[in-house]
């Protein structure tokens, strides 16, 4: 069972290890534990960038053991919505945690200087300059500090320029091909002088029912490998989501001005299978291989000197620096998703902050002035380079709007953010925007509204039902994410999987227990946003969502206004009595 916590203050350059046998017990790990440290640690109306803000970073005691479960969470108070910041990534960060005797790690404090971190087991911390990694991009900077042979289990973890300038969607590299992708994580690494942190995992895992657990292993490695239940996630891997949503109208081009995209064909997941796939990468213990890098030939000098570049992709980087962008040329795309790797940004918000400068600048909104001389354009990614340059390096005060995820309040109809976060590429219907604007981090995995819609298409559906449907869903997910499921296996690990392996490892819950610890962690996170000043009366749905047709036809507001009111109100129920402190 996971029971420690390594606190580390980069003001005082202290560090110590706590038991919290008793917390782990409560919430397993992952996003459990992690809003229970967040309340604890958080004060109340910190600033983002104040280094009493805490970074917390949470393993599970599944993660390593069983297929597909992989995540770490991390969680701190955002720079871009004001409000829980939560993110997750795959790779080896979690498991190395959990080899070096951790199940969370939380910084605070600044450092005076640039500095990495070197963590190894029973509380060794090494605070180390960073100097001369400023200005290296995230995956340059992991392979610097790799070891060449290390000692046991290695995770490295890096930011960019983006978090040194506090770009407000600055993210977190984890192990080269993983993000801490949402929320800016990044912004509050370049607030805290932290550049990267190094985890050595030395220990062993030691399983006492070791048969059961075999069998169970054994049968849900074959439910991954032999069913079509992962896949999608290991052939085109999530681009495979282009043509599908492009055929029902749900594929969302030009800031969402149109619901297909007529080049969809040339920015396919087949078409980058069959023409740019070099290889797939997996977390560890993940039969599924679901990140796909692409190779693409870079000529950077004259006489022919090319470099080659391994770029990752997936379906939301397509969508929102590609369709969302009006590109059709494959490698425009993965240049561009490569110019937010080199800065340490995340993908998804500075494609919503890009469309939204084309929109505003051909309204007349923004001006060359602003733009210092860019013709924002649809379909030309190399002015999108350009841009994005400036986002980071902020030359003038509209690109240190935009560096804040923020817009004027003239252009917030098609500013195609939901409670502050860029939207992922869905254009479902009405369980879409409703489960991004209740999901408690503002993201469409919260809850998989755009699932409810697909499955329902053509159907009338009860604003009950759907918001019922939400509500729940993102309930069962605080469970899966407290123990590190990746959500691509979240039909194969139903609630008595979940429970088969808990047990194997000590944990004795029921079913109904597990159901009733989502109930409290979901109540623990909206808590905290209302805590931070987060109110229904407050969100907003930009007219775009009103205007273009969704694969389920045109969205009434009236149904949205309908299932917030809805959603708050059993929302509060499930608050209880604790409600009370949030109305005061
Ligand atoms: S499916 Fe992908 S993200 Fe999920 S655990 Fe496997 S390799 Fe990692």
């Amino acid at each position: 069972m996971l029971k420690n916590i390594l606190f580390i203050d980069l003001t005082s350059k202290e560090s110590f290890v706590e038991e919290r046998r008793e917390l782990f017990g409560e919430f397993i790990g992952g996003s459990g534990v992690a809003i229970k440290l967040l309340h604890e640690l958080s004060p109340r109306g910190v600033d983002p960038f104040s280094p009493e803000n805490p970074i917390i970073m949470v393993s599970s005691p599944l993660l390593g053991l069983f297929t597909s479960i992989s995540k770490t969470i991390c969680m701190f108070k955002s720079p871009l919505t004001g409000n829980l910041g939560e993110s997750h990534a795959g790779g080896k960060l979690g498991l190395a945690m959990k080899l070096a005797g951790y199940g969370a790690i939380v910084i605070t404090g600044v450092a005076e200087k640039p500095v990495y971190l070197e963590i190894s087991s029973n509380g060794k911390v090494n605070i180390k300059g960073a100097s001369s990694l400023l200005g290296v991009h995230p995956k340059k900077a992991i392979e610097l500090l790799s070891d060449p042979k290390p000692v046991g289990l290695q995770s490295i973890i890096a930011t960019g320029p983006a978090s040194e300038k506090f770009v407000c969607f600055a993210n977190v590299v984890v192990d080269r091909h993983n993000y801490f992708g949402r929320l800016g994580l990044g912004a509050v690494f370049g607030a805290k002088n932290l550049k990267a942190v190094k985890v050595n995992g030395e220990g062993k895992i030691k399983i006492e029912r070791i048969d059961e657990y075999k069998l169970l292993f054994n049968e849900i490695y074959r439910e991954a490998v032999e069913t079509n239940k992962m896949l999608k996630y290991h052939d085109l891997g999530t681009p495979a989501n282009v043509h599908a949503l492009n055929e029902i109208k749900a594929l969302p081009a030009r800031n969402f001005l149109l619901n297909q995209f007529e080049e969809a064909e040339k920015v396919s997941g087949e078409l980058y299978g069959d023409n740019y796939l070099i290889r797939k990468v997996s977390c560890p213990n993940c039969p599924i291989g679901c990140k796909h890098i692409a190779l693409v030939r870079s000529f950077f000098a004259k006489q022919h000197e090319i470099e080659p570049l391994e770029i990752p992709y997936d379906y939301e980087p397509i969508y929102t620096l590609g369709i969302n962008l009006g590109i059709g040329n494959p490698v425009g795309i993965l240049k561009l998703i490569s110019a937010c790797d080199f800065y340490g940004l995340d993908a998804m918000m500075t494609g919503t902050m890009l469309s939204w400068i084309t929109e505003a600048y051909e309204k007349g909104m923004v001006t060359k002035e602003d733009t210092l001389d860019i013709e924002p354009r649809w379909g030309d990614y190399e002015s999108y380079v350009k841009i994005i340059d400036y986002i980071v390096k902020m030359p003038n005060a509209f690109y240190m709007q935009i560096s804040r995820g923020k817009v004027p309040e003239e252009g917030r109809d098609f500013f195609m953010a939901l409670g502050g976060n860029g939207v992922a590429g869905y254009h479902t219907g009405p369980a879409f925007i409703i489960g991004t604007l209740i999901g408690a981090r503002h993201s469409h995995v919260s809850n998989a509204g755009y699932s409810f819609d697909q499955k329902h298409i053509g159907e009338k559906v009860s604003v009950d039902e759907m918001v019922d449907f939400l509500i729940s869903e993102e309930i069962r997910r605080c469970v899966l994410e407290s123990c590190g499921v990746c959500l691509f296996a979240r039909r194969i690990y139903d609630w008595e999987k979940i429970q088969k392996a808990l047990t194997i490892l000590g944990y004795n819950y029921t079913v109904e227990e597990l159901k009733e610890m989502g109930r409290k962690i979901y109540r623990e996170k909206y808590l905290y946003k209302f805590r931070e000043g987060f109110s229904f009366e407050k969100l907003y749905v930009p007219k775009r969502f009103f205007e273009t047709s969704s694969a389920s036809g045109f969205i009434e507001k009236e149904t949205i206004d309908e299932a917030l009111r809805l959603a708050e109100k059993r929302i509060m129920e499930i608050l209880g009595e604790e409600k009370e402190k949030v109305i005061s």
